[in-house]
């Protein structure tokens, strides 16, 4: 401050001097004086010459004090941009830090549980976790989590997105609770067909819509609305944070919920899509222990299709599949729920039967012998072609070791129907 008046003295001292020496010069009588014409200009020269240099002074110390302050301003305006960006990237980490976390939980989920239901619960607890660390829950009076998550899943066959649970207000939800309220499916159907995230905002609302990929398919969609707060750039950095994010975990998110139904397709053939030899063989150990702790019936049928080298040959691989396929449907179809059928090797097929005493799995096999002997197939050509099967049937019985026994006789019966002229049953 004193520095400031000091200047503004100095500055002004010349110019004021320079009036007051003219003014008195002016009014008093030295301006009669015959001195006068001889004192006064050269004086006034003076004056005005030292103004002159006061004034240049005055220019150029002006000039460095802006020059100066603007190295300041710019000086003051590069560290809150350096802040700025420290603060963002110290964000960014935080949010890599809580997706590597929920990550990592949902690995664990997936070790211990597969139930597919607590799957998705406990899927939907980090999915919450994770956007409550992105974007923490605002203080609303009387609601203190806004947050609502959805998972819609694809229905295979009708293609339709079908809400599968919901978790709001740290409660989960399953499908007959959308019986009762329905789920809001905005953006659903439009971020599933585009395969991309989608988002709406509505004052302070958000609502955004991910599509759950996995193995490059599309399950379903991952459907968030939570609040946002603040100005309008500041909305679009949350939004795009979210969106980046969410890109990341909704992978890790689609392979969780795929994980039950890869474990299907573990067990499952593909081609006929029975049952697999490896689940074949874990389950006729299962059922000959119950069947052996508990003194129940257990029966086998191992079936074999005749001469399918010669349906290979005559009417070539395509159609050999086709006929495993349908072989393998009109199988599934023609046993009860408690039976399972089974693909063990090429064009050999068996059914497990618990609770079943040989009597009844041999008429079973006979009337699925006689199903198939009466029907039509037809080549990848169209031609009209028949095919018989073999069957070999054998019960469990107490003095049998383990399962390999049962499976060995059900072989030996089915070697035997193969041996005495095919398209038949024998039972062991
Ligand atoms: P048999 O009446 O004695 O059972 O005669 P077969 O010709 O059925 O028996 P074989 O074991 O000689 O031949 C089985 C054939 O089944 C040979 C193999 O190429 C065919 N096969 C096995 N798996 C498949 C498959 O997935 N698709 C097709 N198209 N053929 C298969
Ligand atoms: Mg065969
Ligand atoms: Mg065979």
């Amino acid at each position: 401050m004193g520095k400031k008046i000091f200047i503004t003295f100095v500055v002004c001292a010349i110019p004021i001097a320079t009036i007051i020496i003219t003014l008195f010069y002016h009014s008093s009588d030295a301006y009669q004086s015959p001195h006068f014409f001889k004192t006064f200009p050269p004086l006034i020269t003076a004056l005005a010459a030292l103004t002159a240099v006061y004034s240049l002074f005055l220019a150029v110390l002006i000039a460095v004090l802006n020059w100066e302050n603007r190295k300041l301003k710019n000086w003051t305006r590069k560290t809150e941009a350096t802040n700025e960006e420290m603060r963002s990237q110290n964000r960014e980490l935080q949010t890599r830090i809580e997706l590597l976390s929920a990550t990592r939980e949902i690995s664990l989920i997936l070790n211990e549980d597969v139930d597919f239901d607590a799957i998705l619960e406990k899927v939907l607890e980090v999915t919450d976790h994770l956007l409550e660390s992105i974007n923490p829950p605002r203080a609303i009076p009387g609601q203190s989590d806004t947050d609502e998550i959805t998972i819609f899943f694809k229905d295979t066959l009708s293609d339709q997105l079908n809400p599968k649970a919901q978790r709001k207000q740290n409660q989960t939800y399953f499908e007959n609770h959308f019986k009762k309220i329905p789920a809001d499916a905005t953006n659903v159907k439009e971020a599933v067909e585009h395969n991309r995230i989608l988002f709406l905002t509505e004052g302070r609302e958000l609502d955004l819509t991910c599509p759950l990929v996995a193995d490059r398919e599309v399950i379903g969609a991952l459907k968030i609305k939570t609040v946002i707060v603040g100005t309008q750039e500041e909305k679009s950095t949350q939004i795009r944070l979210l969106q980046t994010t969410l890109q990341e975990f909704v992978k890790i998110l689609a392979l969780a919920i795929k994980t039950p139904d890869l474990y299907q397709r573990a067990i499952t053939d593909g081609l006929t899509n029975l049952f697999a030899k490896r689940h074949f063989l874990a389950q006729l150990h299962t059922y000959f222990e119950i069947s052996r702790r508990h003194n129940e019936p257990l029966s086998l049928i191992m079936m074999d299709i005749d001469h399918f080298k010669n349906i290979n040959d005559t009417y070539g691989h395509l159609t050999g599949d086709i006929i495993l396929k349908e072989t393998a449907k009109l199988l599934k179809d023609s046993i009860r729920a408690t039976s399972s059928a089974y693909r063990y090797g090429g064009e050999e097929l068996a059914v497990i039967l618990p609770n079943t005493p040989l009597a009844g799995a041999m008429t079973l096999a006979e009337r699925l012998r006689k199903k198939i002997d009466a029907r039509k197939f037809t080549s990848h050509e169209g031609e009209a072609l028949k095919i018989t099967v073999s069957f070999g049937v054998a019960e469990y019985q107490k003095e049998m070791g383990d399962m390999k026994e049962l499976l060995h006789q059900a072989d030996t019966a089915l070697y035997q129907a193969k041996e005495t002229g095919r398209n038949k049953v024998c039972g062991a």
